[in-house]
């Protein structure tokens, strides 16, 4: 099946010197840094120091330029300079939502175009983040599912998301301070644009950048990574990253997950749960998120509900219920909200947090599902705007 096959990678973390210019640190892990340094004459003996002191320089305080790294001679800093940059995906366009959310569209190498989301709430302030440019999978109910793969992001276009969402918040502490204690993102969210599991290097380098206690310093239990289901990367993702898993179920028989998820194909229901049954032991964490997209009269039936609560039977979870978010030519609607309330009660009387996602940033599309390049947005409404022109003529 062509719309499942794992992708190749076409950008890959190990350092080397590109024709085109100098190597980026950002998204390098500290091995790789270790080296970089060492093959540019950096001594075994100090190496790991330098590496712990440009760590802190980039992560903790959010410095950009190699001349204010003020506790590296300055001939150091000179050699850093010529080899090196810290560069971070470029901001083309940023808007703001009536409710505070924030949609970034960032350009990276190539051109392309992926799209960050800053989610504040009164507890807590979720950037959600892109992991590769496009699907190949093809959700029904998905924007992003719409836009073929163009490619997977790299660890640095990964973490860079996070590094300019600090910068557009201010939010990099003075340097020598250690992190704000209420901190304006205390949360990420792998569920932006693209599968994270079929970019796995990637996220993973990228996610334990986040987690680096001499950097961003985000505690894995902040970080959730959500899946359509990638059964044999996920226990991987258990031992390598042990973040939070989230699980784009959706639905609670295989004929219509196949229908909606189209990976259920190659993975269904069954083989699906036996590994997510792992998943807690294997990360040592307390639950699965289940996202259930509400769309009407295909998932939201009474029996629906009752399925899926024997489905997960022993699974430690929550289930979030994600009303469906409307885009344009979406092939399904939302359900109405009293069939919403219905069946989060069912799921709720079994024991299971069920909480219903309010739709954040709808006025600017960035609400779950609705993101995708503008670019391509663009092509495809003119597309539209001449298969109209035609059938009108
Ligand atoms: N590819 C990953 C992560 C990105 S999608 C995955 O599929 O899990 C993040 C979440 O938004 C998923 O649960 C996805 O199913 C959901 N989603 C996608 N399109 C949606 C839409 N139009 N309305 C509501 N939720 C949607
Ligand atoms: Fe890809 Fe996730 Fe969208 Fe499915 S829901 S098409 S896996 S981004």
């Amino acid at each position: 099946m062509t719309d499942t096959a794992p992708i190749t990678p076409d950008v890959t973390t190990i350092p080397r010197k590109l024709p085109e210019g100098p190597v980026n640190l950002v998204g390098l892990t500290r091995a790789a840094l270790r080296q970089v340094l060492i093959e540019h004459g950096t001594s075994e003996k100090q190496a790991k120091m330098r590496v712990g002191q440009i760590w802190q320089w980039i992560y903790q305080w959010g410095v950009r330029d190699f001349s204010q790294m003020t506790n590296l001679a300055k001939d150091y800093r000179a050699m850093l300079a010529d080899n090196f940059v810290i560069a971070v995906p470029e901001v083309v366009n940023k808007q703001v939502s009536r409710d505070g959310t924030r949609k970034y569209l960032v350009r990276i190498n190539g051109g392309h175009e992926v799209e960050v989301v800053y989610i504040p709430e009164t507890d807590r302030g979720t950037l959600c983040i892109s992991s590769q440019v496009g699907c190949t999978l093809t959700c029904s109910f998905c924007h992003t599912g719409t836009q073929r793969l163009v490619r997977n992001l790299s660890a640095g276009e990964i973490i860079g998301q996070v590094m300019l969402a600090r910068d557009d918040l201010c939010e990099w502490p003075e340097p020598g301070r250690r992190s704000y204690d209420a901190r304006l993102i205390s949360n990420i969210v792998l569920m932006g644009m693209g599968e994270p599991l079929y970019n796995f290097e990637n996220v993973r380098d990228a996610m334990n950048i986040a987690m680096d206690g001499d950097g961003i310093s985000l505690s894995r239990r902040r970080i959730t990574l959500s899946t359509s289901g990638v059964v044999p990367e996920i226990a991987r993702a258990a031992d390598e990253i042990g973040c939070l898993l989230a699980v784009s179920f959706h639905a609670t028989t295989d004929e219509v997950r196949d229908r909606l998820v189209p990976i259920n194909r190659k993975w269904n229901i069954e083989t699906l749960l036996a590994t997510l049954r792992e998943y807690p032991r294997l990360s040592n964490s307390e639950r699965i998120t289940f996202e259930y997209v509400m769309l009407k009269d295909v998932n939201d039936s009474d029996a629906d509900a009752r399925r899926l609560v024997q489905l997960i039977k022993g699974i430690p979870a929550k289930i979030n219920l994600i009303p469906f978010n409307e885009w344009p030519g979406a092939p399904h609607q939302r359900s109405d909200p009293e069939r919403i309330e219905a069946f989060a009660e069912i799921i709720y009387r079994a024991g299971y947090a069920s909480p219903v996602r309010r739709p954040r940033g709808e006025d600017i599309m960035a609400a779950c599902g609705q993101l995708k390049s503008a670019t391509e947005r663009a092509r495809k409404s003119k597309r539209q705007i001449e298969a109209e022109t035609k059938a009108a003529t």
